[in-house]
Parts: structure tokens; sequence; C-alpha cells
């Protein structure tokens, strides 16, 4: 596929569910891919792109930032207390505030460098135990404590079980989010992301059918 296929299924599936195609955010997903497939979706003119590891995007991003305007860069993968400041320094949007302690360590950064990305919290919709996230049933108290320290949380994001229908899950962070009064919900991936426009996916996460299959996959 390419981008403008990509972008011809979101706005068909937004037309499905009487959304404005405007309101999804499409995150290129990098991660792993030759800079050169990179720098072809940038030339095509799209800007928002995802990347799951600090050091990776450190090594790629700044490059790019030279070379195009208005990049929009967003941390999808598990972030390490200890590199915190490198990627509040690197990206524009952080979705994997996973935990309790990390929340304390970005209000502490937040208040040093006076500023925050927006944020996502990460739901362990699954309840999976090797999956990072905070429980659904911890999830109000856990953004309220959020809210106490002043972070600037957008939405929500979830990774369903890979043996799962997605929609149950989707439907349970749009429950989350609603309830809570958030807006943004990064839900959706290659195989899956037309439904989470259907339950309203405001951010949506496209890797390989976007780029073509990732080699080496990363773990
Ligand atoms: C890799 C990744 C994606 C993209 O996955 P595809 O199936 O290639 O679209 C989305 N979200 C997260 C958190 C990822 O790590």
């Amino acid at each position: 596929m390419g981008l403008t296929d990509i972008t011809t299924r979101i706005e068909q599936a937004a037309r499905d569910a009487d959304r404005d195609p405007s309101g999804i955010t499409l995150i290129a997903v990098s991660k792993v891919q030759p800079n050169a497939r990179v720098a072809a979706v940038l030339d095509e003119g799209h800007r928002a792109f995802g990347e799951n590891r600090v050091q990776e995007a450190a090594g790629k991003w700044p490059d790019f930032r030279e070379s195009y305007d208005g990049i929009d860069l967003h941390l999808i993968g598990p972030l390490q207390s200890n590199k915190t400041r490198q990627a509040f320094e690197l990206f524009d949007a952080i979705h994997t505030l996973d935990r309790p302690k990390l929340a304390k360590t970005f209000a502490r950064l937040a208040q040093e460098m006076g500023q925050c990305p927006p944020l996502f919290v990460q739901v362990n919709t699954g309840e999976e135990p090797q999956k990072a996230g905070i429980a659904p049933d911890d999830t109000d108290a856990f953004l309220k404590d959020c809210k106490a320290l002043d972070l600037p949380v957008q939405g929500l994001m979830c990774i369903p079980p890979v043996d799962e229908t997605p929609s149950l899950h989707f439907a349970l962070l749009r429950k989350l989010a609603d309830r809570n009064g958030l807006s943004g919900l990064s839900m959706g991936m290659s195989d899956d992301f037309e439904q989470a426009i259907a339950f309203g996916a405001t951010h949506i996460r496209v890797g390989s059918a976007l780029f073509g299959a990732r080699v080496p996959e990363p773990d």
C-alpha cells in the first residue's frame, strides 16, 4: 500500500462512521524502516510519524527535522524513566504514560523544563500481565492523579491482545475516555484501523500497511 491508499481507506472509514476525516491523525510508524522509505513518505507531504524507541528516534529524526518542516513525532513505545528528558526533547507527543512513577517523573521534568508534550495514558485493556499500561479499573484514579500533577493528558491509548477481537478493546477505551472527558483516542494499527475509526479513534498508528513489512521485525 502507499500513503494514498491508506488515506483513501481512512476517508472511507470516516464516511462510514459519519465522522470528519480531519479529526483522524495518521501516525506513520517508521520504526526499523530504512530512511529512504521514511523520506519518500515525507516527500509525499506526510508529517506525523511514530517511533517506539527513544534511541532509534534520536538517531534519525534530528536529521529529518533539518530537511523537513512541521514534523510531528510521536513516541508509541515504552519509556524508561532515565530516558524521559531525551523523550521530552525529541517528541511532540507521548502515547505511553503507563505507570504512576512515570507520571511523577513527567511532572518533575515539566516543572523544570517549563513544558510537557501532550500525553496519552496507555491502558492495558486486555489486562495482559506482560503488557504495559494502567488496568481499566485503575484508569479513573490514575487520571485524577495526572490531573493533580497538572499533566497535559489528551487521551488514552491501547494495544489490544493479538488473539482477541480488537473492537471490544476499542469500545472499552472509548468508554473510559468518555467518562473522563478526554477527546483523544490512540488506537488502531495496520490490521484494524478502520474498526478503530468506527469506535472513535483520533490517532491511528499504521506501520507495515504503509511502509511494507519491517525487516528485521523488532521484538
Ligand atoms: C509497531 C507498532 C504499531 C504499528 O504496527 P503495524 O501493525 O505495523 O501497523 C502501532 N502501535 C505500536 C505501539 C507499535 O509498536
